[in-house]
């Protein structure tokens, strides 16, 4: 009778969570909370979801669903919880007989919505175990657990089983295998669960690849790093060059090794305290900083700081992260406590990821290798982010960040191939879009295979289908060609409307809003390239209601590595001799360019602020050409010191219903500061305010004519913080909802994010 009243307070339900929520702890998770309420029945994995059978008092089963939903694993991400009360609350037999709660065997459904976790820091509990001596995980690099290690970088296939994973090639040894078969052991199905007895190993080699025989790879790592040596070492989602980054002659040859002049270069600080020697930080930027995401976060330069110039040449921030591997933390000592850490690879080349062709291409940069027989078996590079009023924007969503998983409209199967540069791809099914690590330019060597090999994994991983292809407008884009060779249905999106819609689709819009896209380059729809544009539209259509003036550029590509083009193409259009404005460069090379200007040879049109700023950088003498992506503009921003009210005057015309920002104006103004000597760094500042005021003018006239409220930035060119700032400020004061890029990069990162959800929305409409 006893039994039999117990059974009648019971209730049961089935809860189902989806989200990341395999291979991240969760099932041993809801193993102890079960115990801690006393509930009775099970927890399995079946697809991508996980589902509890429980039975237990009403009040123990509130308590026990909130601690599961309200506080999962730190891994975990749940994106939805189902649950259904059971009318057939368990029998007297089987609540004896079942009076217990059990953890069932994965079952596998090919149909169900599929998530991967991203790869993730050691946890402090492994960075404990690894302090720990007599112990086989003492100073173990692979130390990880299900809380922490690796995911993403080393799974093949789905379900997240071992077998699937490049640990497939390491058996556990008893102590291992005890662990993961312990449902109360944090390891209990850490599929990457190893030791030092069974796990993968460390060696270091001479830089041809020949193996040094020491006691501690580690240990000699440091000396040769302390020595002022250049190490290339295979990290999580590739090999990183590093060397001391307290050492100038080190990091001097490192750049002339990597024939990297002026890029900067990323640092590795060994903990929070140096990183505040350093930089300025935010507790926003902090909390970033140590998150087991463990991105490069960009900081400012402390001005006292006495590092070496050739970190970042010319720059007042610095990229920074923190060690996310026991590796990484085992190469840090009180004297070494900086390391730079860059990707390692040739530059423009992908990420090195695999242990020979690293060495095959890296023995001319690096001095040793330390490496392991753990395969990564797709790579990513660091993740880069900033914060922006108090907001985590992502630059570069890499190692850490990938894959991202995001809620969507359609449910149908989509390919989207992004821009050229920074390349992405992104893939939908099932109402999810998943976005992939940044891939890199794909013009350069060896990344247009790399993307190809991402595209093929990544659409085998979450098992797509795909029905239709997105790609960019620009016929010469390798991914617009690549999708071109598909035997596939297409669409295409402008440049500038995938950025637009990016944007939107991250922050759940839907409605027409004014799109503020401000970008290097674009194919545009009449064939110009594209760059200063206010649109008018929604997910699905826009409308050009405005944009900067077109100026003809000469010089094709080599235009935008040689901003001084730029600069001769601005003042012959106001009708200003560049020979005698333009300092540093040949006389010659000038009248060529005017010449051909003249006669339109090589000539675009360009509504592009990336050119418009590129210009300014020449003329103020900031730089006449650039060794990287964006140099011109980003030390353009860099000089601004002082706060800066003024501004140059700028007008904008109307012309045949389209709303034209006139430069001549903007640019005359320079040019009489110039006269004047100004400080550069106070024309840098008024040039920033002037198009910022012109940008937020024109915004107001189409609200007027338009009626809308809402405003989205995006577009490589808002990387630049002033500016951003400026005209985000601008237009919240003047009663604007304005919003911009966070998670999903503002460059052409974001690109295939935005063509995915363009087309989305064309074919709901469609049906
Ligand atoms: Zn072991
Ligand atoms: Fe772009």
């Amino acid at each position: 009778m006893k039994y039999r009243k117990e059974s009648i307070d019971n209730i049961r339900y089935i809860i189902k969570i989806y989200g990341i929520v395999q291979g991240v702890g969760f099932r041993p998770f809801v193993y102890n909370k079960a115990k801690d309420f006393k509930i009775f029945g099970w927890v399995e994995n079946v697809g991508g979801a996980l589902v509890i059978d429980c039975t237990g008092t009403r009040a123990n089963i509130k308590h026990f669903i909130e601690a599961i939903v309200k506080k999962p694993p730190s891994l975990a991400k749940i994106e939805k919880v189902q649950c259904t009360f059971m009318k057939n609350e368990l029998s007297f037999d089987e609540l004896v007989n079942n009076s217990n709660f059990i953890i069932k065997k994965s079952a596998n459904d090919k149909n169900q919505t599929k998530f991967v976790s991203p790869d993730a820091a050691a946890c402090p509990k492994c960075l404990e175990d690894i302090q720990r001596k007599g112990t086989s995980r003492y100073r173990y690099a692979f130390t990880n657990c299900t809380e922490c290690g690796p995911r993403y970088s080393i799974i093949k296939a789905l379900p997240y089983d071992r077998p699937y994973t490049t640990m497939q090639a390491f058996t556990m040894c008893r102590d291992c295998q005890k662990e993961y078969d312990d449902p109360i052991s944090r390891r209990f199905h850490a599929q990457p669960n190893c030791c030092a007895k069974c796990g993968p190993k460390l060696f270091l080699t001479e830089s041809n690849g020949e193996q040094i025989q020491c006691e501690d790879a580690i240990k000699e790592a440091v000396k040769l790093l302390e020595e002022g040596k250049i190490l290339a070492i295979k990290g999580l989602g590739g090999f990183h060059l590093v060397c001391n980054g307290r050492n100038e002659q080190a990091i001097n040859a490192l750049r002339n090794r990597k024939h990297r002049r002026d890029k900067p270069l990323a640092l590795m600080a060994k903990d929070i305290e140096v990183v505040k020697e350093i930089c300025h930080l935010s507790e926003k930027e902090k909390q970033v900083l140590i998150s087991n995401k463990r991105p490069i976060v960009i900081l400012k330069k402390k001005a006292a700081s006495i590092l070496p110039e050739g970190i970042a040449p010319k720059q007042n921030k610095l990229g920074i992260m923190l060690p996310y591997t026991p590796l990484h933390q085992l190469l840090f000592n009180e004297k070494l406590n900086l390391l730079i850490m860059t990707s390692g690879n040739i530059s423009g080349m992908p990420i090195e990821y695999k242990n020979e062709e690293a060495v095959a291409h890296l023995s001319k940069v690096a001095d040793y290798f330390l490496m392991h027989d753990r395969d990564i078996y797709i790579p990513a590079d660091d993740s880069v982010v900033r914060v922006i009023q108090g907001v985590e924007a992502v630059i570069r969503r890499g190692r850490g960040y990938t894959p991202y998983a995001v809620k969507t409209e359609t449910k149908k199967q989509i390919i989207a191939v992004g821009g050229e540069q920074k390349n992405t791809i992104c893939v939908s099914k099932n109402g999810y879009t998943y976005l992939s690590q940044y891939l890199g330019d794909l013009e350069e060597f060896n990344c247009y295979e790399n993307f190809k090999y991402v595209l093929r994994h990544f659409t085998n991983l979450f098992d797509i289908n795909a029905e239709l292809l997105v790609h960019d407008i620009h016929p010469a884009y390798l991914s617009t060609k690549y999708a071109k060779e598909q035997n596939l249905k297409r669409m295409e999106v402008q440049h500038h409307h995938a950025h637009m819609v990016s944007c939107m689709a991250e922050h759940s819009i839907y409605d027409a809003v004014i799109g503020v896209i401000f970008d290097g380059t674009g194919f545009g729809l009449d064939g110009a390239v594209w760059g200063g544009e206010f649109f008018i539209g929604n997910r699905e259509s826009f409308k050009r209601a405005g944009h900067l003036e077109y100026v003809s550029i000469q010089g094709g590509e080599q235009a935008i590595k040689e901003p001084w083009r730029c600069a001769v193409s601005y003042l012959q259009a106001i009708g200003n001799d560049p020979s005698e404005i333009i300092q540093g460069l040949e006389v010659e090379k000038i009248e060529v360019v005017k010449q051909a200007l003249d006669l339109g040879l090589n000539c675009f049109f360009s509504s592009s602020i990336g050119r418009l700023f590129d210009a300014v950088a020449a003329l103020i003498g900031v730089r006449n050409n650039i060794t990287y992506d964006g140099q011109a503009a980003i030390e353009l921003e860099n000089i601004i010191k002082e706060k800066v009210e003024e501004s140059y005057s700028w007008n904008i015309e109307k012309r045949n219903g389209v709303f034209l920002i006139k430069y001549k104006d903007i640019i005359e103004g320079i040019l009489k500061d110039i006269q004047r000597k100004e400080l550069v760094s106070k024309i840098s500042a008024k040039f920033h305010n002037s198009v910022s005021e012109a940008s937020c003018a024109l915004v107001c006239e189409l609200r007027e004519t338009e009626g809308i409220n809402k405003v989205v930035l995006s577009g490589g060119v808002f990387e630049n913080q002033y500016l951003l700032r400026k005209v985000y400020e601008s237009l919240v004061e003047r009663g604007f909802q304005v919003f911009h890029n966070e998670q999903i990069p503002i460059n052409d990162g974001g690109l295939s994010f935005g063509q995915l959800h363009a087309v989305s929305a064309i074919m709901e409409r469609e049906g």
